[in-house]
């Protein structure tokens, strides 16, 4: 230890500029003669930290914190931060930003119960899987005093607020993460305080928070990985072990008795499209209290008891729907409806008469020439035209239901020239096996990426001008021709994907076949193992083209409409005519009625559309950045896995958030901050200069060269690794 202070102090000034981390492979040597702190590679990927002791050519024998010694190749190795950086709340504090050092700090923050980080200007939220981080009233308060200013939801709320309320009207809160990360859960956090701040007492603040209870019983389910999970098609086909939306639940046991024999109800059980997965509750939780609840949440909402009942009777259509059979009746397996219990009530609940529910479920007409020609549905075909019944007449109550909920919440109140919007968007996912769900949302998170790096590479370069420093040209990589293969027409994956799910006889393979032709070229593909794969920013994803067409496909027939438009009852009367409406053809209804089943948008076509449009809204907003982030995959606290964490700071894109940030001048501190702390390093009689003259005395004592920092109005700018470098030497002192 002698020998290397000594060695230290002799160390020529300009030599602390050796720190880039840029400059690492060069400075392997000054870490291995310093005997500084090092992160090691081991054999199977993971990192270690310990300190070198000796080396020998290529290799470092390295002392590791467990004591034991262990000889690596120099390449294996990488700088750590010095002890002073450890935990940091902000990862750009970090003189060197590589991973082990990212991952170390998380976890140094986790095991001690502070789950919010943050990444520059993003928000990092590492899912704790009990309740640990205060919330509540007392600690609204305290973050609206600026009290407490530790990265926080509720900091990051009172930011968008403040933002809203002085300059920018329009703000957008953007909770990004994968599947039980808990996005769900920040974003109510979120809303939360903003509730409680700019409710102004009206009572809104409790209508607000009541639509979650709302939304989360009919759009979230229980899947695999997460008990309350937010979904979306899930009504006909559930996976071992995952449920239907909770909703169905809550009917089947929390309603009353009344209610019970107006919708025929019977037991969860009762029903094929419950049953079928063999998992029918939740540990902890009781479906026919949540059901009370949500009850209560319909009137705080001012949902109208007329209105309350027809969605019951809606959902109670839907199951009777699942259980409508169906008989096979010759060899080429056409089939006859039978008519049982499931008929006579489904018909009843929708308003239909039991022959009409019949007949869309069990026959098509098909143009043969000039005439029309009524032909009886396969077995195959029955069963999707009535699963395709059933999915209609859920979302569209679903998307019925958040349009209450916004009338209601809007009523009176036309305050809407400002606005904070919470984002829960579902995050990059990459399985062994993908399929066109992964496809969709990879796409969005394509884009949504896209945005999050252009504004962070903006705010960044606006940061500087005020600062008055000079512009630094910093380039990142731009996903766009990733975003191309996506979109380009015709040759882009969604119009060939399109152009193939026309195709009446085409199946997986003809889609496989048609990307490899027009597609092998472009370097963000390549034709995989029977399907292909995409090179996404998150990571290379595999995608298997087999359910690709007909989940594309959008199988509502003309029969089905036809039959929801001529229903007695309210909602799927109300659905039909929206689906009407929303067809741009100029032609009669019936007409319409016709041309809708050739014409409706594929469902990546659609998704496409959607995206856009919030893309639009995304960029008329200022947004604020939430990273959600699973620590481990068996949802339970304590347990942090780091792979499972690296993997998601590299898809959630924060590495390539940093990446940007600290491109430039990654490092920030006030004049004062950096003087108080390094004023110790100036002899006596220049330590009593304005901070701003003290800073650059500090930087011109040590020699530091002028690329390697920028001084500002306010603050002094530093390139990655050059505190490391100056705490070193203010160890020595
Ligand atoms: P999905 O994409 O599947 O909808 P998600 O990212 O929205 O998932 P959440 O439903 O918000 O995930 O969270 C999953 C679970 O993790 C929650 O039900 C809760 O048990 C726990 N959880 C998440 N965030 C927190 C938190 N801040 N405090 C305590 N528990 C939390």
């Amino acid at each position: 230890e002698e020998k290397d202070n000594a060695e230290l102090s002799t160390l020529p000034p300009g030599s602390l500029v050796r720190f880039r981390e840029s400059e690492w492979d060069d400075n392997v040597g000054y870490f291995i003669k310093k005997k500084l702190r090092v992160w090691c590679r081991m054999h199977d990927g993971h990192w270690e930290s310990g300190q070198i002791k000796s080396t020998a050519g290529e290799k470092a024998l390295v002392l590791l914190s467990d004591g034991s010694v262990v000889t690596v190749p120099t390449q294996e190795l990488l700088p750590a931060n010095p002890d002073i950086l450890e935990g940091v709340d902000d990862l750009l504090q970090l003189s060197y930003l590589n991973e082990p050092s990212v991952l170390h700090n998380l976890q140094c923050r986790y095991s001690k119960d502070k789950i919010y980080s943050k990444a520059g200007p993003v928000l990092l939220a590492v899912n704790p899987f009990k309740d640990v981080e205060p919330c509540g009233n007392d600690y609204i308060t305290a973050f609206r005093q600026k009290l407490l200013d530790n990265p926080h939801v509720y900091a990051v709320a009172e930011t968008a607020y403040n933002e809203m309320m002085t300059a920018k009207k329009f703000l957008v809160m953007i909770c990004s993460g994968e599947s039980g990360s808990g996005k769900s859960e920040t974003a109510k956090i979120a809303l939360q305080y903003l509730a409680a701040i700019g409710g102004g007492g009206g009572g809104i603040e409790s209508e607000i928070l009541q639509t979650s209870c709302i939304l989360e019983a009919f759009g979230n389910a229980k899947t695999a990985k997460n008990d309350n999970s937010s979904r979306f098609s899930r009504v006909v086909q559930l996976a071992q072990g995952e449920r239907s939306f909770h909703i169905f639940y809550q009917l089947c046991s929390g309603a009353p008795s009344d209610l019970r024999g107006r919708l025929r109800l019977k037991k969860a059980s009762d029903y094929n499209y419950l049953n079928q997965s063999v998992c029918l509750e939740i540990q902890n939780i009781d479906d026919a209290q949540k059901f009370h609840m949500l009850m209560g949440a319909l009137n705080t909402v001012n949902i109208c008891k007329e209105d309350q009942e027809h969605a019951f009777e809606t959902l109670a259509a839907v199951l009777w729907l699942g259980n409508i059979s169906f008989l096979v009746t010759d060899k080429q397996n056409h089939i006859e409806v039978v008519a049982d219990e499931a008929v006579i009530n489904a018909a009843s609940l929708i308003g239909c008469s039991e022959q009409d529910l019949i007949l869309a479920l069990s026959t098509r007409k098909i143009q043969a020439g000039k005439d029309e020609v009524t032909r009886r549905l396969t077995l195959q075909q029955a069963i999707d035209s009535r699963d395709a019944l059933a999915k209609f007449i859920y979302a569209s109550l679903f998307d019925w239901l958040v349009e209450k909920i916004n009338v209601s919440l809007s009523m009176g109140k036309h305050n809407t020239w400002r606005s904070i919007s919470l984002l829960d968007i579902c995050g990059f996912e990459s399985f062994k096996k993908n399929s066109f769900e992964q496809f969709c949302r990879n796409y969005a998170n394509e884009r949504l990426q896209q945005h999050v790096n252009r504004h962070l590479f903006k705010l960044k370069q606006e940061e500087y001008e005020l600062e008055g420093i000079e512009r630094t040209k910093v380039d990142f990589e731009d996903n766009q021709s990733c975003l191309d293969l996506f979109e380009k027409k015709p040759t882009g994956l969604i119009s060939l994907l399109d152009e193939v799910s026309n195709l009446p006889k085409a199946t997986g393979l003809t889609f496989a076949t048609k990307l490899k032709q027009q597609l092998n070229a472009h370097h963000c593909f390549k034709v995989d193992r029977g399907g292909f794969s995409i090179r996404h920013y998150g990571g290379e994803v595999l995608y298997d083209t087999g359910e690709f067409l007909e989940k594309n496909r959008d199988s509502l027939h003309s029969e089905t409409i036809q039959l929801l438009s001529s229903c007695t009852g309210e909602l799927p009367q109300y659905f039909a005519s929206t689906l009407l409406k929303q067809s741009q053809s100029p032609q009669s209804a019936s007409g319409q009625l016709a041309m809708l089943s050739c014409q409706r948008e594929s469902v990546a076509t659609k998704f496409k559309v959607q995206l856009f449009k919030l893309m639009q809204h995304l960029e008329s907003t200022a947004p604020h950045f939430i990273c959600c982030i699973k620590p481990n995959s068996k949802q339970i606290s304590g347990v942090f896995e780091k792979d499972l964490v690296l993997q998601q700071l590299r898809c959630c894109g924060v590495i390539e958030g940093v990446r940007i940030s600290r491109s430039g001048y990654p490092i920030r501190m006030t004049h004062q901050e950096f003087t108080r702390k390094y004023r110790c390093l100036l002899p006596e009689n220049m330590a009593c200069q304005d901070p701003l003259s003290m800073s650059m005395a500090i930087l011109q004592q040590f020699d530091v060269l002028p690329e390697m920092y920028q001084v500002g109005y306010t603050k002094i700018y530093f390139r990655a690794g050059l505190i490391g470098a100056l705490e070193d030497v203010r160890k020595q002192i």
